[in-house]
């Protein structure tokens, strides 16, 4: 230890003169750790202190009471020169706890400022220990009161991006299941959130994943792990990388991924300390980011349920309802043609009654399947109920419509439908209502005038197409 040299810090010395100037100066000669800076009038040793703060400093009365408050940020040693008690009581009233008086001793002195030095080096680091705890119970607190996870994952890599200088830093979650990751929240660029990484391309993260500890990349340059992606990363500007694992009951569910252009000291143990500590108060928001995408997921799930025909698989007639209110009220307003299509099964009665109701919805669920494939994706087809299905045709005119129906008839007619023994087939009558028309006032009324034709349909004999009207 005693090779190293370390700089010697830096004492203001306040006031002292005679005798006490005396012994600061042989002190100071003979001290390797301390470099004193001498001040005879209290302006221009404040203005000192606030430009290059020492590391302490020493005050001599009367100039030191002069001083008092606006030293109390600094490790102060008091000089009592003249009367022992009336100097003791004015360092007491300075709030100054260390003081020497006569006769002054080096060694006295010496060790004194060594113990007033080292004591605010403790509160300083405990203070902003404090602070970094106070940060973290400030994002464990926002946990609890904003509902949406991902919006806490933000905020903490925000806030560990104002705690450390880092060029990057994100969460990932792992998604076992598909061997791949996501980055949920990062705080370089909002919108990669949701970005999947080929865990391939990053050895550092798949190495915290499997050894469930925090890995340090002190420089890319040279740690063996990176050499396959080093050529990748080291034109981004990042020299070092610190990888914590994240928990969630004993399994790690993702990390902090942190990078930065330092290499020298990039990460100190007290910065991963503290990150583990984060990653702990994450765990829970990374949990529940999960769940609520999972909640979405069933959400959608449900929705699509919702507007879906259980036994064919096609839309169900609410949600042929909410299309023909808009479609049809935007015919209206821009004066475009639309036309609904009723499309029945012929004599399905028979179908059920030959080969039983099981085959029977087999033959209805192959029915939906032709309608859509042979139906426009512009077109809304759905089930109406029984084996009767409808279409809405918008901005398409009568002509275009028959067509299309016809089209649909005539597929229909000459399929075979697996479900049915001897290749069996059926034939369906098809019911067309269009708009423009003068009894058609609302989407209900393009409906109602659709059965009807199909009604029509139906007595002039099945297997074939009526317009209503016509
Ligand atoms: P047409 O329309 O040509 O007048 O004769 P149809 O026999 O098809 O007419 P109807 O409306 O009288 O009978 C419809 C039959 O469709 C009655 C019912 O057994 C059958 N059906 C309705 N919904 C289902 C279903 O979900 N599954 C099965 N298997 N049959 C159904
Ligand atoms: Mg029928
Ligand atoms: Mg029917």
């Amino acid at each position: 230890m005693g090779t190293k040299r370390v700089p010697r810090k830096d004492i203001a010395v306040l006031g002292g003169s005679g005798s006490v100037r005396r012994f600061l100066e042989s002190f100071f000669s003979e001290s390797r750790s301390y470099r004193p800076r001498y001040f005879k009038e209290a302006g221009t040793f404040l203005k000192y202190l606030h430009e290059t703060p020492p590391a302490a400093v020493i005050a001599a009365e009367p100039l030191l009471s002069a001083v008092a408050d606006k030293i109390t940020r600094y490790p102060v040693a008091a000089i009592i020169t003249g009367d022992i008690e009336t100097g003791i009581e004015a360092a007491i009233n300075a709030h100054v706890k260390c003081y020497l008086y006569k006769p002054y001793f080096n060694l006295d002195l010496e060790h004194k400022l060594e113990a007033i030095i080292l004591e605010k080096d403790l509160i300083v680091r405990m203070e902003n220990e404090l602070r970094e705890l106070e940060e973290i119970a400030e994002l464990t607190r926002f946990v609890s009161a904003t509902l949406d996870p991902r919006e806490v994952l933000y905020r903490i890599v925000r806030k560990i991006a104002d705690i450390m200088p880092v060029t990057r830093c994100s969460i990932i979650k792992v998604d076992w299941l598909n061997r791949s990751a996501f980055v949920v929240a990062s705080f370089e660029d909002p919108r990669i959130a949701g970005l999947k990484l080929s865990l391939k391309k990053y050895p550092e993260i798949m190495e915290a994943l499997s050894s469930k500890k925090p890995v340090v990349i002190h420089d890319i340059n040279t740690d063996p792990l990176m050499k396959r992606v080093r050529k990748i990363i080291l034109p981004l500007g990042i020299r070092s990388i610190l990888v914590i694992p994240i928990f969630f009951r004993d399994r790690v569910i993702g990390t902090l991924f942190l990078r930065t252009s330092r290499s020298q000291h990039a990460f100190s143990q007290n910065e991963i300390r503290l990150l583990n500590t984060i990653a702990g108060a994450s765990a829970n928001s990374l949990h529940n980011a999960f769940l609520f995408e999972q909640v979405e997921d069933e959400k959608s799930r449900l929705e699509k349920l919702a507007i879906t025909d259980y036994l064919t698989g096609i839309y169900n007639v609410r949600f042929f309802y909410h299309r023909i209110i808009e479609e049809f009220s935007r015919a209206q307003r821009y004066g475009l043609p639309i036309c609904c299509l009723m499309v029945d099964i012929d004599h399905f009665k028979r179908v059920n009654d030959i080969y039983g109701h099981r085959i029977g919805d087999d033959v209805l669920r192959e029915f939906a399947l032709l309608l859509k494939k042979h139906t426009r994706q512009s077109d809304v087809l759905a089930r109406y109920g029984g084996e009767e299905f409808i279409i809405l045709l918008p901005q398409t005119a009568r002509d275009g419509a028959l067509a299309e129906a016809e089209r649909i008839r005539k597929y229909i007619k000459q399929h075979r439908f697996r479900s049915l023994k001897n290749k069996g087939g059926v034939t369906v009558s098809g019911g067309l209502s269009v708009f423009p028309n003068a009894r058609i006032k609302s989407h209900d009324d393009l409906i109602s005038l659709a059965d009807k034709a199909l009604f029509t349909a139906k007595n002039r004999g099945r297997d074939q197409v009526a317009v209503f009207g016509e």
